[in-house]
């Protein structure tokens, strides 16, 4: 079988047996796969410091016979590393967080450029700027509206009023849609509640263009109540934890 060559983004490292290792990447036209690395940790010449969390890379491999299979990696090319991203533990874990969430809402095999382009943007922007809790909500947002799970956030999914100053919103029990203090008072006790002006940020963030968006600014009160608002709609859509939720949360949102 001939070997195939393509570009993407490492979001999973696994040891595997005593000598391999086993790599999910992320490329514009396979998606996510996965795929195995033979003598990864004991033959350290073709690989070495290479199949790291987060490096982009130009892997050479054979596809699997069966479509259920795993991927033989024969090579692999270094082409960015992302070293600040292992250098500071705030922007790691804001690395490891969207990772978490990219393999969370995406299947093996199902290739979507839109995703491809959003975590390049988030990695790269992780590197270069100084907010990675900033970059970890919009890309949770962006992901969201990529898959088909964008929240409604400029109007109350109830009454239809757009948001506005002198009310109070919450995400509506599910998450998808705001409910305002009028039409569901009780939302406000059950759900992460959002102020106007971060609901605002938030819908300008879901319209700006990939390369303008880390020009926004959010405050640190707008990053606690953003990430807990999408961590909500989440555990509803996927009806399980996120791993790296707890440490993420706890790390970013003391930050500002
Ligand atoms: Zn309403």
């Amino acid at each position: 079988m001939n070997t195939c060559s393509t570009c993407g983004f490492v979001v999973r490292i696994a040891e595997h047996s005593e000598s391999d290792k086993l790599v999910t990447f992320y490329s514009p036209e396979l998606g996510r796969i996965t795929g195995i690395a033979k003598g990864a940790q004991s033959s350290k010449k073709r690989f070495v410091n290479k199949l790291e969390p987060f490096s982009h890379l130009r892997l050479l491999y054979r596809p699997p016979r069966d479509p259920a299979g795993l991927y033989f990696i024969s090579e692999a090319e270094l082409l960015c590393a992302h070293l600040p991203l292992r250098m500071d533990f705030r922007r790691y874990a804001a690395a490891m967080h969207l990772c978490e969430l990219l393999l969370r809402f995406t299947r093996e095999n199902d290739p979507d450029p839109r995703l491809y382009a959003l975590l390049q943007w988030a990695l790269t922007a992780l590197c270069a700027d100084k907010a990675p809790q900033k970059i970890m909500v919009f890309f949770h947002l962006r992901l969201l509206a990529a898959i088909g799970y964008r929240p409604e956030l400029d109007q109350c999914g109830l009454c239809g009023q757009p948001v506005s100053p002198g009310h109070a919103y919450a995400l509506a029990p599910g998450g998808g849609s705001l409910a305002c203090n009028a039409c569901n008072p009780l939302a406000a006790r059950v759900s992460p509640r959002l102020s106007v002006q971060t609901l605002r940020l938030l819908a300008s963030a879901q319209s700006t263009a990939l390369e303008r968006l880390t020009r926004l600014q959010i405050s640190r009160q707008g990053v606690i109540e953003a990430m807990d608002a999408l961590h909500y709609y989440t555990l509803h859509l996927l009806q399980q934890d996120i791993h790296s939720w707890t440490a993420t949360r706890s790390l970013l949102a003391g930050a500002s």
